[in-house]
């Protein structure tokens, strides 16, 4: 199989930039129309309303627990911004068009984890605390689990792991804390000092490696296995966390209507997120395909050095083959992006979805991040102003303009709708949000 994909290197320019490290956007030749699509997927729009029934559940639970989501009624959910200023910068200064509107989605200022992992991360908390708590008689299913605030003692009995490059590890550490559980979280060597000491201070252990996350994810679901009692959360594998990220759409949904944007046939939106492990984005573009089917278009974003997704879906191989198989380094400083083994689950459920893959230098993420900064005066975290290659590359790329005209949709253009996930960075302390508006590579 890995020969294969080594001819196919030969045969496809953006797969050979990619493997030399080089920014490029690889368009995924797999990705079929939305109704085809859906009869082959195992997981469904029946997932995603269960999940989403889930979260209105704990809504009395968060609202009592997390006073800051009283203004969603106790849902975890961000806001949707027009950045006509950003979008006119980006036009100017890497001299591209954007036709349409540019939005960026604030997943960065999401409450409680201030970023993309609290929706997967703690969904997957909620769906073993819910468990746990009806087979104990704690809660009963239709009553208000407000009252999952008085029993942290009985939770105090269980374990939760967690392995991460920092952003899983904050937002399931903050949540499985505040229920109760004693929790650990095993981080990678990517993993900030302010992550760590963030989460000591709200009581979680942190165990630290000098070790990549897919190593750092063994090593936790190890120790996890030799407890008793202890629940491992499975970033690479775990359907609940997907399905924490993909009720995302139906909030977007709303918001759009509120905008009056349309999106139909002649309307596209164009979603572009940073990709690490792939459920958050995944999960994400699995809830709007369900919503908006052939009408949205979605592409990742990942570094030049770690494009995981990228050479997993292109090779077919997906969990089996890792960048450093084709001689990159893995090494980014878009440390939520830091994945150097794509998620297997993940990769086969975007086989049919998925438009295309963008890389990004991490010099630009920097850039990306600072003009939004000036521009906008939003601050997000490096690895989430990777999106920002979307819109200033699917125009850019030849590849890119003839996709948008093998999907028909040039002359729709000018009612595009591009949306920028911004996956993190609220909770960054001054003294980092300083370093990083003076990094320079
Ligand atoms: C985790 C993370 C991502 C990507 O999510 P995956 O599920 O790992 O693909 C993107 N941006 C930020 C800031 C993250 O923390």
């Amino acid at each position: 199989m890995y020969n294969d994909f080594k001819e196919k290197i030969n045969e496809n320019p953006p797969l050979k930039s990619a493997v030399l490290g080089v920014e490029t956007l690889w368009i995924n030749p797999k990705h079929k129309p939305f109704l085809l699509a859906d009869m082959d997927l195992n997981l469904g729009a029946e997932d995603i309303a269960e999940a989403d029934a889930r979260l209105h559940r704990f809504a009395p639970f968060f609202v009592r627990a997390f006073p800051e989501t009283a203004l969603t009624d106790g849902l975890i959910e961000s806001p949707l911004s027009a950045i006509p200023n950003m979008q006119g910068f980006l036009e100017e200064h890497y001299g591209v068009h954007i036709d349409g509107q540019l939005l960026i989605k604030l997943d960065s200022h999401l409450p409680i984890a201030g970023s993309v992992k609290a929706r997967g991360g703690i969904y997957e908390i909620l769906c073993h605390t819910e468990k746990l708590a009806l087979a104990h008689g704690i809660i009963v299913k239709n009553d208000s689990y407000a009252a999952l605030c008085e029993h942290s003692s009985f939770f105090s009995k269980y374990q939760i792991h967690v392995g991460s490059t920092g952003n899983l590890g904050l937002s399931i550490g903050i949540i499985s804390a505040k229920i109760g559980y004693q929790v650990t979280v095993h981080m990678s060597r990517e993993a900030k000092a302010w992550k760590k000491q963030m989460l000591r201070e709200h009581g979680v252990t942190v165990l630290e490696y000098d070790v990549d996350f897919s190593a750092a994810v063994t090593l936790g679901r190890q120790i996890s296995e030799a407890e008793e009692n202890s629940h491992f959360v499975d970033d690479e594998n775990s359907t609940d966390l997907f399905m924490g990220y993909a009720v995302a759409a139906e909030w977007l949904r709303a918001q759009l209507e509120l905008r009056d944007i349309t999106v139909d046939d002649t309307h596209p939106l164009f979603v572009y997120l940073p990709c690490g492990v792939g459920g958050a984005p995944g999960g994400i573009t699995f809830g709007l395909k369900h919503i908006f089917g052939d009408n949205v278009h979605s592409f990742f974003v990942e570094p030049t050095q770690c494009p995981s997704m990228l050479f997993g879906m292109a090779s077919s191989l997906h969990d089996g083959i890792s960048v450093n198989d084709v001689g990159l380094s893995g090494i980014t400083h878009a440390d939520g992006l830091a994945v150097s083994r794509p998620s297997k689950l993940v990769g086969k459920l975007m086989d049919p979805l998925l438009s295309g893959i963008f890389t990004i230098s991490d010099y630009l993420l920097y850039n990306h991040m600072r003009e939004l900064y000036a521009t906008e005066n939003i601050f997000i975290e490096p690895s989430a102003a990777a999106a920002f290659a979307g819109p200033i590359g699917l125009e850019s790329f030849l590849d890119g303009r003839a996709y948008i005209e093998s999907c028909k949709m040039r002359e729709h253009m000018e009612n595009a709708t591009h949306i920028v996930w911004a996956t993190g960075g609220n909770l960054v302390p001054s003294t980092n949000r300083e370093e990083f508006l003076n990094t320079y590579l």
